[in-house]
């Protein structure tokens, strides 16, 4: 189950309304502890749309200034009727048509500003396809950001390419405005990159799950859990990017694929960069390079690990709570057995800047 939200036009002069808004903020965030809506009810909104703005504004301790050009009402989903394509915000009397793709039913809350109306809304996921490969996503790639793998074609699929250069680019920014005492272009830059970062992550996402659907393929991923408290990782992990955004990525990955239909599973990353993927055995890993210690395999070390992940039998699936056995013993490891295969270096465009 997912959020989203659906943009209405409500074609109703809310102006009255929104200045009435703009006071029970006001009151709000200098009341905090007594947010109750019989304190505002003499501005004359809707109890059900002043009770929401006093938790929105009120609840939020960074807010310490409304800002009138930005204030909405906000009606709970208890206050909202929903039939067929026709919503009606009871309150406030008015009626929207929902001429947007998806089919809402039940509606969380919508927050109106003069033109539009956000409709927020449960939407329910697609049935998973039924699945018999999955293909393997190493979010701990070095040299590239993600690296995928699928078994049954032998191809390998790296991403976001450009994603460490613009740490790299960054880093060496921040460091030289830190030098320069400019602390506020400091602020910015770091917005900045969280931006791009963001959006190659958008795009590096929708690529994983394109590759999953045209194959009829699952997603495996790392179970990064907990990844972070780890001190071994902590150095592979600056090899590319930030952790935040491989937790980001890998949440990305996880949504968009099951808004498609495609399951998602997880597999424990312990030895998924060191073992072969075609024997199994322990083997070296050097950088970019990965040499196995028993069948003289050598491959690109991050095309190794996806490998490995897309074979290794999942723990978690993508509700987080299926397990399924697997042990040293037990789960005997799947193989590859044929080495010929193609390697396809993708690059996701990087936004303007
Ligand atoms: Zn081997």
């Amino acid at each position: 189950m997912s959020n989203l939200v659906v943009k209405i036009k409500h074609n109703t002069n809310l102006t009255e309304q929104l200045s009435k808004a703009i006071l029970v903020a006001n009151y709000a965030i200098h009341n905090r502890y007594s947010l109750s809506s019989k304190n505002v009810s003499n501005i004359g909104l809707p109890s059900a749309i002043s009770n929401q703005i006093l938790r929105k504004y009120g609840k939020n301790k960074k807010c310490k200034k409304i800002n009138p050009n930005k204030i909405k009402l906000v009606a709970p989903g208890q206050a909202i009727k929903v039939d067929g394509n026709s919503i009606t915000i009871t309150p406030l009397k008015i009626k929207l048509i929902n001429q947007s793709k998806y089919t809402i039913t039940k509606v969380n809350q919508i927050e109106l500003d003069s033109n539009y109306a956000y409709v927020c809304f449960e939407k329910q996921d697609k049935q998973q396809m039924l699945v018999e490969n999955y293909i393997g996503v190493d979010l701990n790639a070095t040299s590239h950001c993600v690296v995928v793998a699928n078994p049954q074609t032998k191809k390998v699929v790296k991403l976001g390419k450009q994603a460490p250069h613009i740490n790299q680019k960054y880093k060496k920014l921040r460091a030289s405005l830190q030098k320069k005492q400019l602390y506020r272009k400091l602020k910015q830059t770091k917005g900045r990159e969280s931006r791009i970062v963001k959006d190659i992550n958008h795009k590096i996402a929708k690529s994983v799950v394109k590759l999953a659907s045209e194959t009829r393929s699952g997603i495996k991923l790392e179970n990064l859990t907990g990844i972070r408290k780890s001190k071994k990782n902590r150095k592979s992990f600056l090899y590319a990017l930030h952790s935040w955004s491989y937790y980001q990525l890998g949440h990305m990955i996880c949504y968009k694929a099951l808004l498609a239909g495609i399951p998602v599973a997880y597999i424990e990353p312990a030895y998924t960069s060191k073992s072969c993927s075609r024997c199994g055995h322990l083997g070296n890993r050097n950088k970019k390079v990965f040499k196995c210690g028993k069948c003289e395999h050598t491959d690109h070390a991050d095309a190794n690990a996806a490998f490995n992940i897309a074979m290794r039998p999942h723990t978690i699936g993508a509700d987080k709570t299926e397990i399924v056995s697997y042990g040293e013993t037990d789960a005997p490891i799947q193989l590859l057995n044929d080495v010929s295969r193609k390697t396809i270096v993708e690059t996701v465009k990087p936004p303007i800047l």
